[in-house]
C-alpha cells in the first residue's frame, strides 16, 4: 500500500469508526483540532496508562504529579520560554500563506502558490497562548496556557522531594495537556496547537548524568518496540550541537517513520541544571540538595523523556493498521482490515456476539456480557451476519470475540476468536474469567 494511502485509510477509519473526529466537525471543524471519539479515548487512555505503568507503577523510584495548566507568567520568564520558545515565521508574498522558515523545501519556491523567492524575512514568533485570569484585561493579569508539562514538575521538585522523602536519582513522572500556538499543524494529531504530553524529569547527582541519559534513551526505545512498534520503523537520532534546545547539553528524538518519512515521537534530553538553577534564581528559594553520606551539596541534573500522547497513538495505529485478502465462507476473498494493536492498547478488550438475535441466544449473551464488564471494556454486537461481526471487530482491533451459538445453550461453552490467527477455540462460560485474564495482560 502506498504510504499516502495508509495515512488516507486511517484518517477514515479514524473517523468512520469512532476513534477522531474533526473538532466542531458539524461547524466545519476547527484549524487542526481533533476529538478522540468513543473508541480513540480507550485507545488514547491506554497508551498513557501504559505509560504511567511503566514510569510510574512498576518503579521504585518515580512518583507522580498533576499541576496546573495555568501558572505564574515568572516561571515562563524562569525557564525561558517568554524569551526564546519561539519558531522562526515567513509570509509568502505572493499568496500570503505563512510557514516556518525552517521547515521551507531547498528549492526557496513556497509549497502553497510554488513561486520562488517571494518569502519575507524571517520574524521570530513565539509558541505560548496568552490569556488573561481575572476580569481586566492588561499586562499585570497576563497568563500563558503551559506549552510543555515540564515546568509544572520543576516548580513542585522541592515539594515532591520534601513530602516523598526522596534522594536523587529519583523522578517524577507527569500526563497532560500542552498548548503551542504551532504556524504549520497538520498531519492529522502528528501536530496540533492543543495536545497531552506524558513528560517525566529525572533527578540525578551531576556526575551521573550520561549515564541516565543513555538508559533514559534504551529505556523508552524499548517501551514502543514492547508495545508493537516494529524496531525497524524506529530510530533514535542524536541531535547536533546546532539543533540543541537553549537548555540542553544533549538530546537524542525517538523518531517513527511516519507514512511522510522520520518524524519525531519523543525527545530525551539532558538539561543538566539549568531548570532547577533556573527556578532558583527567579524564586529565590534554595533547590540544592544536600547528600548527608556524601555530605555534599549539589543542584541535581535532569533527564528529561518528553513523549507525546497523540503521536504516540498515532503511531501505533499505523504500525497496527493491516490488509489482507481472506477467504470468506462462501468460497470468494474479501479484504480484511485488521488493526493488530497489542491487547493492552486495544480499545476493546473482548466482544460478546450472539451468534443471531434468536431470543434465546440475546440473554445468554448479556449474562456473560455482564460477568466480564467489570473486568475489561467489553462490547455486545448484536446486528449483521456474525462474518460482518467479526470484520467490524478486526477493523478496531478487538482482541478476542466471544461466540454465544446454539451449542451455548445445551454445553454452557463458548466460542473464542483470536482477531489474528482467527483461530476458534471452545470454553466453558464457567472457565470464562479466568481463560480471558491469561491472555489479556495488564
Ligand atoms: P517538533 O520538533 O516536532 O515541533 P518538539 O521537539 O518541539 O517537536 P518537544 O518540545 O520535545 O517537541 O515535546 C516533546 C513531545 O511532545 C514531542 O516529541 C511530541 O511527541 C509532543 N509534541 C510536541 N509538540 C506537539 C504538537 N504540536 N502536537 C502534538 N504533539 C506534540
Amino acid at each position: 500500500m502506498a504510504k499516502t494511502d495508509l495515512m488516507d485509510r486511517i484518517v477514515n477509519l479514524a473517523k468512520r469508526r469512532g476513534l477522531v473526529f474533526p473538532s466542531s466537525d458539524i461547524y466545519g471543524g476547527f484549524r487542526s483540532t481533533w476529538d478522540y471519539g468513543p473508541l480513540g479515548v480507550l485507545l488514547k487512555r491506554n497508551v498513557k496508562e501504559a505509560w504511567w505503568r511503566s514510569m510510574v507503577q512498576m518503579r521504585e523510584d518515580i512518583v507522580g504529579l498533576d499541576a496546573a495548566i495555568l501558572m505564574a507568567p515568572r516561571v515562563w520568564e524562569a525557564s525561558g520560554h517568554i524569551d526564546t520558545f519561539t519558531d522562526p515565521l515567513v509570509d509568502c508574498k505572493q499568496c500570503k500563506e505563512r510557514f516556518r522558515a525552517d521547515q521551507l523545501p531547498e528549492s526557496g519556491a513556497c509549497p502553497k502558490c510554488g513561486t520562488k523567492g517571494s518569502f519575507t524575512e524571517a520574524r521570530q514568533f513565539n509558541l505560548m497562548f496568552k490569556t488573561f485570569v481575572g476580569p481586566v484585561e492588561d499586562a499585570a493579569s497576563i497568563a500563558y496556557l503551559r506549552p510543555e508539562t515540564a515546568q509544572g514538575i520543576f516548580v513542585n521538585y522541592a515539594n515532591v522531594q520534601t513530602t516523598m522523602r526522596r534522594k536523587p536519582p529519583f523522578g517524577i513522572a507527569q500526563v497532560g495537556k500542552s498548548f503551542r500556538n504551532e504556524i504549520t499543524p497538520g498531519n492529522f494529531v502528528y501536530r496540533t496547537r492543543e495536545f497531552e504530553q506524558m513528560e517525566m524529569e529525572f533527578f540525578v547527582p551531576p556526575e551521573d548524568g550520561e549515564k541516565w541519559f543513555k538508559y533514559w534513551c534504551d529505556e523508552r526505545m524499548s517501551w514502543y518496540t514492547d508495545l508493537g512498534i516494529a524496531p525497524d520503523t524506529l530510530r533514535l537520532r542524536q541531535h547536533e550541537t546546532s539543533e540543541l534546545s537553549h537548555y540542553s547539553s544533549g538530546t537524542a528524538d525517538v523518531e517513527f517513520m511516519y507514512p511522510w518519512g522520520w518524524g519525531e515521537l519523543e525527545g530525551v534530553a539532558n538539561r543538566g541544571d539549568y531548570d532547577l538553577r533556573k527556578h532558583a534564581e527567579f524564586s529565590g528559594q534554595d533547590l540544592s540538595y544536600f547528600d548527608q553520606e556524601k555530605d555534599l551539596r549539589y543542584v541535581p541534573h535532569v533527564i528529561e523523556p518528553a513523549a507525546g500522547a497523540d503521536r504516540a497513538t498515532l503511531a501505533f495505529l499505523l504500525s497496527a493498521y493491516s490488509e489482507e485478502e481472506v477467504e470468506t465462507a462462501a468460497g470468494k476473498t474479501e479484504t480484511r482490515t485488521v488493526l493488530r494493536l497489542d491487547p493492552r492498547l486495544a480499545p476493546i478488550k473482548v466482544a460478546v456476539l450472539p451468534l443471531s438475535k434468536n431470543e434465546q441466544l440475546v440473554p445468554v449473551s448479556a449474562e456473560i456480557a455482564s460477568a466480564l464488564r467489570p473486568h475489561w471494556m467489553i462490547d455486545v454486537d448484536v446486528s449483521g451476519s456474525i462474518g460482518r461481526r467479526y470484520r467490524r471487530q478486526d477493523e478496531v482491533g478487538t482482541p478476542l470475540c466471544v461466540t454465544v451459538d446454539f451449542e451455548t445453550l445445551e454445553d454452557r461453552c463458548v466460542t473464542i476468536r483470536e482477531r489474528d490467527s482467527m483461530a476458534q477455540e471452545r470454553v466453558a462460560i464457567a472457565d470464562l474469567v479466568a481463560w480471558l485474564r491469561d491472555r489479556l495482560p495488564l
